[in-house]
């Protein structure tokens, strides 16, 4: 197999290969274009014809010909290595890949694709005309079903016939067999003998159908929902040679498009919901057949996204159903690896290690004896939860408002944060008790989570929200049983030190600064590192600035909440962009167009316009304003302009951070170019934290 990839490579051009996709021009050593993978005006992507890869350092997507081919085109990499292995001229079969069994299964499947198309249209043409279908069409007005999304999703109708469909087909010169084994037909048992034969009967009668397709559009299975009170009232295809009901996702193949362009997948529970959604322009919607959403169906759409948003059943939210759904799609993401900087060698002494090109990006696996950067496992997904209000059906939601529906799939909930939400509902966060019980219930939630820095992001958002020492929730989580799931979990939460917790936090906050990253430090033109470039290396590991700047975000939402007057000294120095937290970057943006049609609105004018799954943050940044003492109008601007600054600064922080990602990559390719390229984002990125340091005296 290896061989057949490496003659392939050896073959085909990666520029030649992309080339046909995007427009490539020469930049330096390699050659650049408009990524395919994200919007953009100005070129982001780049082709290295040396090392025969490819990197966009806007949507920081990359890899060989191999990786492009398959995110491209949507294919699974054997579907990608057939494509490219026929460009080359590679024969793959030669490598004893395929036996006589696999060819037969592949004819077979072939012979089933046309007969799922047959059936298709007469379905289709039932629905469209037959007066038996009468009461499908009804049903079809009813759900608000457009004409045109009948006529695009090919929906159909089976009559109350025991067998109209199996007759066609048998006529079209199919088999008893080949319907039975296809799952459009079951046997007929004989009554005197049960396990005779009698014959073949339809295996949906009186039902809407839905068309299945696979991800390139054929139809590989059927929906059926009963027109009536017939059981079920969704029945689906059985398992066939092409249908396979856990990695069934309906309209994956007219959302695939969609997904990529908005970058977002969106997840739906039923076929009306999935149709409405694309009716509406929501076409980046696929619905998930049967209850839950399993690795299958992730592994098919992280190839298009990683953003998936669960349009989940609010009713059902925190159901075991739910968080089992919710436990699959987090595994399915594979745990990609990034470089994670270890802290500079004792050896080392001065806690710089010697710049250059040394360092390399390692193979997990090939333990480097220095370690300058060793590989992660990280979960490579932003998994959300769209919000609707309780009740109601996503068809529901769209049809009655549809912008409701496109505001929460523009600001879906962070998975976790829903966690919060949604498990501390019923409690009361000021009460010991409550607190304990939150405690019990996002522990093994969070400890789930694979990435160290996200997780203890987490837990000291616990400790915040509960007022509980840090320390004691890291015991605790360091003393639940390897498979706890969600009950039984005994904390003891008395003592809280908060002023020994501080301290705690101080004393690691500085170990952290006084870290250096080996190997990955770049000495700047001049030769020196600057303050900046000090400070952006300091923070490697990549939520590092986030969970820092979310503490003055809530602040500052705070202080912007009880003083609205407060927005015009900020929005000169942040937009909402510059907000790491989810929550208070819309709560900005809330709070900016409130102010803007309210010259003196006050916080009910402000929370009506508040979705309710925001509250808990505005309640939060309010009290992180409470405690503090009342101050004059003068005092008050300087600090909310303080702490615009300190977001903006963050922000630009964090950019460098992954700017040096790139610098190193471009340095390991050798291309000059776009090195320069990127060493001069830094050094406007520097410019602009000089300027903010100057007019702001901001004590770093
Ligand atoms: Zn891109």
């Amino acid at each position: 197999m290896t061989s057949a990839i490496e003659s392939i490579k050896a073959k085909v051009d990666i520029a030649d290969e992309i080339g046909l996709a995007v427009a490539l021009q020469r930049a330096g050593k390699s050659l650049k274009g408009l990524c395919p993978f994200h919007n953009e005006r100005t070129s982001s992507f780049y082709v290295f014809r040396e090392t025969q890869t490819w990197h966009c350092f806007g949507c920081n997507e990359g890899g060989d010909i191999f990786s492009f081919v398959q995110k491209h085109q949507s294919l699974d990499f054997r579907e990608a290595l057939l494509y490219l292995a026929e460009k080359a001229g590679v024969s793959v079969e030669e490598h004893g890949e395929r036996t006589e069994e696999d060819r037969e299964i592949s004819v077979a499947r072939e012979r089933l694709l046309k007969l799922n198309e047959e059936a298709l249209l007469w379905f289709h043409q039932m629905l469209l005309r037959s007066k038996d279908a009468t009461q499908a069409r009804a049903y079809v007005q009813e759900r608000g079903i457009s004409t045109d999304t009948v006529v695009a999703f090919g929906l159909g109708c089976a009559s109350e016939q025991w067998d109209g469909l199996s007759l066609y087909l048998l006529g079209r010169g199919y088999t008893e067999h080949e319907l039975v084994s296809g799952g459009l037909a079951r046997w007929r048992e004989s009554e005197s003998q049960e396990r005779m034969r009698n014959g073949i009967y339809d295996y949906f009668r009186q039902r809407l159908i839905f068309p299945i397709r696979d991800i390139r559009g054929r139809v590989i299975g059927f929906g059926g929902r009963a027109l009536g009170d017939g059981k079920p009232k969704y029945l689906n295809s059985p398992q066939t040679l092409l249908f396979e009901k856990n990695t069934v996702l309906y309209a994956i193949d007219m959302a695939k498009d969609a997904i990529k362009q908005i970058g977002q997948v969106v997840i739906v529970e039923g076929y009306v919901d999935a149709l409405i959604a694309h009716q509406y322009g929501t076409k980046q919607t696929v619905a998930c057949i049967g209850s839950a959403i399993t690795e299958k169906h992730i592994q098919q759409l992280k190839k298009l996204t990683k953003q998936v948003t669960l349009a989940l059943d609010p009713d059902a939210a925190g159901s075991a159903a739910t968080e089992q759904g919710i436990q699959e799609a987090l595994k399915g993401f594979d745990r990609t690896v990034l470089p994670v900087p270890l802290a500079a060698s004792k050896m080392e002494g001065t806690g710089r290690s010697q710049s250059g090109p040394g360092g390399q990006f390692r193979k997990s696996g090939q333990q480097q004896p220095r370690g300058i950067i060793r590989l992660e496992e990280q979960v490579d997904a932003e998994i959300n939860v769209l919000q609707l209000p309780p009740g109601e059906d996503p068809d529901e939601v769209i049809r009655r408002d549809l912008s409701t529906w496109l505001y929460a799939v523009a600001h879906p909930l962070p998975l976790m944060d829903y966690y919060f939400v949604v498990k501390t509902a019923d409690l009361n966060l000021r009460e010991p008790s409550g607190q304990t019980e939150a405690a019990k219930r996002l522990l093994p939630v969070i400890r789930t989570v694979s990435d160290r820095i996200k997780r203890d992001a987490y837990i000291r958002k616990l400790a915040s929200m509960i007022s509980i020492d840090e320390r004691t929730l890291y015991d605790t989580l360091q003393r639940l049983p390897r498979d706890q799931k969600t009950a039984g979990v005994t904390a003891d939460f008395t003592g809280k030190t908060s002023g020994r917790q501080d301290a705690r936090m101080q004393a690691r906050e500085r170990d952290e600064a006084n870290r250096t990253i080996g190997g990955v430090a770049e000495e700047n033109d001049q030769g020196q590192m600057s303050q900046v470039d000090a400070l952006s290396h300091q923070d490697f590991g990549l939520d590092k600035h986030k969970t820092n700047a979310i503490k003055w975000e809530d602040y500052l939402i705070g202080l912007l909440l009880q003083n609205p007057g407060l927005s015009q000294h900020v929005c000169g120095i942040i937009n909402d962009s510059d907000f790491a937290g989810t929550d208070t970057r819309e709560l900005y943006r809330i709070l900016n167009s409130v102010y803007q049609r309210d010259v003196s609105p006050t916080l009910q004018s402000f929370e009506q316009f508040v979705p309710s799954a925001l509250l808990p943050a505005v309640a939060r940044a309010i009290r992180n304003v409470e405690s503090k003492s009342p101050q004059d109008g003068a005092k008050l601007v300087k600090e909310a302009e303080q702490c615009a600054t300190r977001l903006k600064r963050n922000r630009i922080l964090q950019l460098n951070t992954e700017l040096q990602y790139l610098i190193r990559e471009a340095a390991n390719a050798g291309d000059k170019a776009l090195e320069k390229q990127l060493r001069q984002q830094v050094f406007e990125n520097e410019k602009l934290l000089r300027t903010i340091y100057t007019s702001t005296h901001l004590q770093g």
